[in-house]
């Protein structure tokens, strides 16, 4: 039987840290689900898909390839045998994403794809709706949480560190934005599963997070 980690919560809450810390310990394959909505989302921009347009949407998603190779140290994405690691984490993405993300026609095809990722073998996949919607009966659920100024510190040091410009206000109005539609979406909105550990990492270091959820897993 194989075992699955959700690890869900808002934008920059510091998932995709934990969730690569804890796969690397345990052996498991990691999975950035939020990576996939990103590909999506540079595809649609790229072709100009008029969201509201469901066959142009639906078309699209049939031209869709996305793959992941796992390296040590980070996740490759591929769009159609294309690497767009780095171009998905730009803010030309993260300014459309969560619109891209709250088509239902896009959830309901990443979904499907995430839970063929997910059969056989043991994941560790952070996102919005892992573990409500994706594997609501998954091994082990995390919700994260952070305060929102450490969220949007995090989020302008790793954007200035790939030398994005930008203000810190920018970044604290994507945060937020993002938040509002993820939240308030039709389709699997972010919600805290009734059975998820929560982890407020505002003032823990990534070991110490790392620690409390190992120590989550064993139980
Ligand atoms: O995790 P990350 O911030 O990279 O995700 C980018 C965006 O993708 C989120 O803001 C959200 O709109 C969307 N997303 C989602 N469901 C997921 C993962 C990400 O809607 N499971």
């Amino acid at each position: 039987q194989n075992f699955i980690i959700a690890i869900d919560g808002f934008s920059s809450c510091g998932k995709s840290t934990v969730a690569k810390s804890l796969a690397k310990k345990l052996h498991f394959v990691f999975i950035d689900s939020g990576a996939m909505y990103r590909a999506v989302t540079l595809y649609f921009l790229r072709n100009d898909i008029d969201l509201k347009d469901v066959e142009a949407v639906n078309r699209a998603l049939d031209e869709i390839h996305i793959d992941f190779v796992p390296n040590t140290d980070k996740t490759q994405v591929f769009l159609n045998d294309e690497d767009v690691s780095d171009e998905i984490r730009t803010m030309y993405v993260s300014d459309m994403v969560s619109e891209v993300s709250a088509i239902k026609e896009v959830r309901r095809a990443m979904v499907a794809q995430q839970q063929r990722l997910g059969k056989r073998r043991n994941i560790v996949m952070d996102g919005r709706d892992i573990g409500t919607t994706v594997f609501p009966d998954a091994d082990l659920k995390i919700f994260m949480t952070a305060s929102p100024s450490v969220r949007a510190e995090r989020r302008y040091a790793e954007l200035m560190a790939k030398g994005e410009t930008i203000t810190m206000e920018e970044v604290v109005e994507n945060l937020a934005h993002r938040d509002h539609i993820d939240s308030t979406r039709e389709e699997s909105p972010l919600r805290q599963a009734a059975d998820a550990f929560v982890l407020d990492n505002s003032d823990l270091t990534q070991e110490e997070q790392l620690q409390i959820v190992l120590e989550e897993y064993k139980k």
